[in-house]
């Protein structure tokens, strides 16, 4: 199910009432409309506040094709996880040399397949994970991810995964015995970080771990990854990005010229980049509240309000008329599933369309099809420069396809 619109001459705007209104008419609801346009606005923005930083898109977030494809074409790289992951990149022709692998715990087979599709580059953060290299050691070559806790951040990262500063070190010793070349440290210090107080710590204690580790000659030791957690704005403003790297800019500054710096950005990329439209099914007044029960919901795209702890901006596209106290609850017949309360809202309709804004990250990529309500249609738009408009849907089942 996919049609092209390739003889549009202007990009189209996908966020415009009326557009909504179209794809919601071709495509049927509830939708997730990712715009490849701010992919690329994002990717961009990221660059100009990390000049010489090489970002690797982690799929996480939101692992489609569209956005995929238009990081590679934008020049971008990725950063893989899991062997889904790993196939999605290979489906698509992507360069393997462009991607690294990033999951700190692997099945032996999850190596073998992201060595198989040409991926060199892997993230070990304890003993036994290292070991799991020593007969790959010709092949692979590891950055060692150290744990920085990061109480500030929405969701802390670092209490799951990564070494101790401590213990990096024997880590790295434990590597070079193996003969495994390591060829730096990597950190992720959480998402959706408040400040880049913790990066900045972070850059500062691996610059000593790795002119530790050179000194003891246990690797190339010329790679730093400073991971993700560039926030962006939900009901919640955050930092502007630039203001937020300007510090990180400053501390990567002081590092040695021949340590190439790279960045995992996940949510920056893709949250801003797309809208949730859900419809209204039915409605009920209850306790002097409209209720609404949309198409989608907790266990839809606002999973992630559940575990992503993010609040998104959700709207009518239906404006003016008086405003009356209302819920907007999610289809599933279960108490939880109700995405805001205590809202104004005109009076709405079965069939009126919920918008709700910065849901490209953690959103679809978590929701289930519980209740047997289906997951929303992804559609992309403006995917190519050249192609100003197109749109493409992923049918029902094809989770991340083409
Ligand atoms: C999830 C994840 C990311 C992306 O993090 P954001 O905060 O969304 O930028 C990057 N790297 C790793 C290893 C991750 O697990």
């Amino acid at each position: 199910m996919s049609s092209s619109r390739s003889r549009r001459p202007r990009f189209i705007d996908p966020f415009h009432p009326a557009e909504i209104q179209r794809l919601v008419r071709e495509f049927g609801s509830p939708l997730l409309i990712v715009d490849c346009e701010r992919v690329r606005a994002q990717l961009r923005k990221l660059r100009r506040a990390l000049p010489r930083v090489d970002l690797h898109y982690a799929l996480k977030p939101l692992p489609h094709a569209a956005v995929v494809r238009t990081i590679i074409e934008e020049g971008g790289f990725l950063d893989l996880a899991t062997t889904g992951e790993v196939q999605l990149a290979q489906r698509l022709a992507v360069d393997p040399a462009r991607c690294i692998h990033t999951h700190p715990i692997k099945r032996e087979e999850d190596i073998r397949n992201a060595l198989h599709f040409g991926v060199r580059t892997f993230v070990a953060d304890n003993p036994d994970e290292v070991r799991k290299f020593e007969r790959l050691r010709r092949e692979a070559q590891l950055l060692l991810r150290v744990s920085f806790r990061s109480s500030g951040a929405v969701c802390d990262l670092s209490r799951k995964f990564g070494c101790d500063p401590e213990d990096a070190l024997e880590l790295a010793r434990l590597a070079a015995e193996l003969a495994i070349d390591v060829r730096g440290l990597s950190f992720h210090v959480g998402s959706q970080a408040a400040d880049s107080g913790k990066h900045v710590e972070a850059i500062e204690a691996c610059a000593r771990l790795m002119a530790a580790a050179r000194r003891e000659r246990l690797g190339t030791l010329d790679t730093l990854d400073i991971g993700g957690g560039f926030p962006i704005d939900y009901m919640q403003p955050a930092a502007d990005i630039a203001r937020f790297c300007a510090p990180i800019r400053a501390a990567l500054a002081r590092l040695p010229r021949r340590v190439r710096v790279i960045a995992e950005p996940g949510r920056y990329i893709v949250g801003p980049s797309a809208i949730g439209v859900a419809s209204v099914m039915g409605r009920a007044q209850r306790e002097g509240h409209w209720w609404y029960y949309l198409d989608d919901g907790l266990y839809g795209s606002y999973s992630g309000q559940l575990y992503d702890h993010a609040r998104y901006p959700v709207e009518p596209l239906r404006n003016g008329g008086e405003r009356l106290p209302a819920v907007l609850a999610g289809p599933t017949c279960d108490s939880i599933d109700v995405i805001a309360e205590n809202l104004m809202l005109p009076k709405l309709e079965p069939g009126d369309l919920i918008i709700g804004r910065a849901m490209g990250a953690y959103t679809w990529a978590s929701a289930s099809e519980f209740n047997f309500f289906p997951r929303a249609t992804v559609v992309s738009v403006n995917a190519r420069p050249d192609d100003a408009g197109s749109v493409q849907s992923v049918p029902l089942g094809a989770a991340g396809g083409a």
